[in-house]
């Protein structure tokens, strides 16, 4: 049986798709390759297309013996998503309903969904637990909201199962050295802050030193891509064994400033990383800590990566050795 994995092409999608390999699991990427590389593919077979094209997606689960999906394939730009909620709606939500109409019609019951901390808007509490309140303060949050309202109805109706896992703030690369992060454009501020410190940027932005915050910058929760791997490939033996559907949260647990964030790759680089303060960027909610705690006792998931001078030494690594990320876009 293979394991689908849509969106594996791209950071966090080709990271699981490494993990999964290293298991022995055969794995069927299916990308659009609009945000997503070739390069970042280490293995299995790749199907060029959209979720949308139901033509496209008949052949994949013809060809195939799916008796999973790992469901990556999403926008996921959240201040792209407030000028353009629009093309998330079109390629989150409708992609979503898409890729659920065709496992109902091939008889594909498990799901692994790819969700977000920005489900929860401005938090209630820190940590945050999945039962606090989801209030989306953006239009990415929103659309992730609904993907995963939706995918619980197709339970309650086609006993689909799922587990949603809720990221945090992924960051790093892989140890291999193969596969990192590359986003077109680049908007998240680790990688931003290594182009600084390769010469390829002058400064780094620090949006809004004016929030209720010890040093007035927003702070984040930030977790080893390899470790959000992992607790993909737990979620798919959940529920191969039987377990129900549920909701997770997979972050670190600890949160760090923007300026934190800056100082560490300040010495992990030994460059100065100029910072220059701006205005607050839309939507940002200024603290998002996660609890974890579920997914420590119900997946068996613990972070093993989980320091984030070694986790920004990882994407160091990987951006020196990479200064243009993958050579293919198109
Ligand atoms: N951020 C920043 N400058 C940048 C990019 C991001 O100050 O150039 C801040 C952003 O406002 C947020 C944090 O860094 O508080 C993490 O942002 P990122 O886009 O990496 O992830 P997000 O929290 O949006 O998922």
């Amino acid at each position: 049986m293979a394991i689908m994995v849509t969106g594996g092409a791209g950071y966090i999608g080709s990271h699981a798709v490494a993990e999964l390999l290293a298991k022995g699991e055969e794995v069927v990427i299916v990308d659009n390759l609009q945000q997503g590389h070739r390069n970042a593919i280490l293995g299995g077979s790749l199907y060029v297309g959209d979720l949308r094209d139901a033509d496209f997606m008949d052949t994949v689960f013809r060809e195939n013996e799916i008796d999973a999906v790992i469901h990556f394939a999403a926008n996921s730009l959240v201040g792209e998503s407030m000028t353009d909620p629009a093309k998330y709606y079109h390629n989150n939500v409708y992609g979503t309903l898409c890729l659920l109409d065709k496992m109902k019609e091939y008889g594909v019951q498990r799901i692994v969904f790819s969700s977000t901390a920005a489900t929860y808007g401005e938090p209630e509490n820190t940590p945050i637990l999945e039962t606090d309140r989801t209030q989306p303060t953006n239009a990415y949050g929103e659309t992730k909201l609904s993907m995963e309202k939706m995918i619980k109805w197709f339970d309650h109706a086609h006993g689909i199962k799922s587990i949603s896992l809720r990221y945090f703030n992924a960051a790093g690369a892989h140890e291999s050295g193969q596969i990192g992060e590359d986003h077109q454009p680049e908007t998240h501020l680790v990688p931003l802050i290594l182009q600084v410190a390769l010469g390829q940027r002058q400064h780094i932005s620090v949006f809004g030193e004016d929030y209720d915050t010890p040093d007035g910058t927003c702070i984040r929760d930030y977790i080893h891509v390899s470790d959000l791997a992992d607790a993909h490939v737990l979620a798919v033996e959940k529920l191969r064994q039987g377990g129900a559907s549920g909701v997770f949260n997979l972050g670190s647990g600890n949160g760090f400033s923007v300026k934190e964030v800056i100082d560490i790759a300040r010495e992990v680089t030994g460059h100065p990383i100029p910072a220059v303060a701006e205005a607050r960027r839309a939507g940002d909610p200024a603290v998002l800590i996660a609890s974890s705690d579920r997914a420590r006792e119900q997946l068996g998931w613990k972070p093993k990566r989980d320091n984030l001078q070694a986790i920004i030494a990882s994407a160091w690594a990987w951006h020196q050795a990479h200064p243009q990320g993958y050579k293919d876009w198109k």
